[in-house]
């Protein structure tokens, strides 16, 4: 009798297991692309907790299903480049796809503030560097109330005591939980390279990658490697679509090469022929020797109107930021294609204005270079926006460990898209016209993009290295 009552009551706990587990939220009959595990395949996602639960083949039951029949799941895109980091800028990003927006390049002067100010809960995860460039203009007392210097900081030269005060401002940071160390030795002509090599050391230091706008095009590639492996940094060339110029197949074998040898250098890339800047920055100083065709390649954004020499000067007086065309489609193609780089837009919003990279990034690799012109597949477009920056990232901050992919146990950030019909639709005219095509998108198991609108959900949380 007793075996038999025993028996019954393990009958009964079985029963109890089999039933179906509901989850908080469920994304179902979509096709699941993780590149990390290579996994391609029609599954069904269960969330709880903020976090991925299960992967499963079989349908389940949850408190909420989204239906994503058709329709591409995958990883949060994450965006390495992104200096809007307010509500407006990050509005544009997760209709793109972004679950994740860093401000890696330029940074932030203060760490602990810039966390501090969006604890409360942002649509979007955010990070940020501590940065030379901000370091340097306060050491130097720019007159820029910018995040770009428009004087000393800049073209100034700085003392053996000024260079040690900038190495104590990225050691703060870095104690506050900065992500990386940005730098832009482009914006920083006076700064030497013996100067852009003790921040690598600092960088090295921290175990945080260095994440630089270099200037001077191949030469300054060599020296900015040579000064990485010489500080021991792990380092990053922020988009080499701009900085590489017509010279991007080159550019590409250096880094390769640099690669090969055994140093850790990574690269991005924006699919957009056109960069934007501050008139005002020291990439214009030699404006007066230009040719006047130039003046005409170069567009205010508060305007949209395309400049002369007269108008150039008037605007670089006054201050305001620029939109440079140029750059041929082969080789923003190029950039994108290539195996080396990462996507990421450099964007930002700013009074309603801005470059198109801001809002279109992602949607625009997926539809324009995937889809119409089949120009690289579809996994190696999604490893470029999820994994690889994940990776790029997680050695400083292990919280990157979670994100970037799609398994049990992962944070539950997550960008559903029509492959048929995701496109980018900002221009150069309107940067705040949203991407088409990505329905849905999932921060930390909430739901930020339900059926094309933004919700009031504000589950976006710091991405942060250990504060010590
Ligand atoms: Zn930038």
């Amino acid at each position: 009798m007793r075996s038999i009552r025993s028996l019954a009551l393990i009958a009964t706990v079985i029963a109890a297991c089999a039933q179906p587990t509901s989850y908080d939220l469920v994304v179902a009959n979509g096709r699941v692309m993780d590149p990390e595990s290579g996994l391609d395949a029609v599954r069904h996602v269960g969330i709880t907790g903020g976090q991925i639960a299960v992967v499963s083949e079989k349908p389940l039951t949850g408190k909420r299903v989204i239906d994503a029949a058709n329709h591409v799941v995958a990883p949060g895109f994450i965006d390495l480049h992104e200096h809007g980091q307010q509500e407006d800028s990050y509005r544009m990003m997760v209709r793109d796809g972004v679950t994740t927006a860093l401000e890696l390049e330029v940074g932030v002067p203060d760490v602990a503030k810039f966390y501090g100010d969006r604890a409360a809960g942002q649509i979007v995860n955010y990070g940020a560097a501590v940065g030379h460039i901000g370091a340097r203009m306060k050491v130097l007392g720019d007159p820029s109330t910018t995040i770009l210097p428009a004087g000393i900081g800049g073209t100034g030269s700085a003392t053996e005591a000024q260079v040690a005060e900038m190495e104590a401002m990225l050691r703060k940071g870095l104690a506050e939980g900065a992500v990386a160390v940005g730098l832009g030795s482009a914006y920083t002509p006076g700064a030497t390279m013996d100067e852009i090599q003790r921040m690598f050391k600092v960088a090295a230091e921290g175990n945080a990658s260095a994440h630089i706008h270099i200037r001077n095009g191949l030469a300054g590639l060599d020296s900015t490697i040579a000064a990485a492996k010489a500080a021991g940094a792990k380092l990053h060339i922020v988009h080499a679509n701009s900085v590489g110029g017509d010279t991007l197949a080159p550019f590409f074998a250096k880094i390769q090469a640099a690669r090969d040898a055994g140093q850790d250098v990574t690269t991005e890339a924006y699919p957009y022929g056109a960069g934007m800047t501050s008139i005002q920055s020291a990439l214009f100083d030699d404006w007066k020797t230009w040719p006047d065709a130039k003046f005409g390649l170069h567009q205010l954004v508060s305007t949209g109107e395309r400049l002369t020499r007269k108008t150039f000067e008037e605007a670089r007086k006054k201050g305001g930021t620029v939109i440079i065309h140029g750059r041929t489609e082969e080789q923003t193609r190029s950039a994108i294609v290539s195996p080396l780089t990462m996507i990421a837009s450099d964007g930002f919003i700013e009074n309603g204005r801005g470059h198109p990279r801001t809002s279109g990034t992602f949607a625009k690799v997926l539809g324009k270079y995937v889809r119409d012109e089949k120009a690289l597949p579809l996994m190696e477009a999604l490893r470029k926006m999820t994994i690889a920056p994940a990776k790029r990232l997680e050695a400083r901050v292990p919280s990157m460990a979670t994100k970037g992919r799609i398994r049990a146990g992962a944070d539950a950030d997550l960008t559903i898209f029509d492959p048929a019909t995701v496109i980018d639709k900002a221009t150069y005219e309107d940067a705040t016209i949203p991407s088409a095509g990505i329905p849905y998108v999932i921060v930390g198991g909430q739901v930020v993009v339900d059926a094309g609108q933004v919700t009031a959900a504000r589950p976006g949380r710091a991405v942060r290295a250990p504060v010590k």
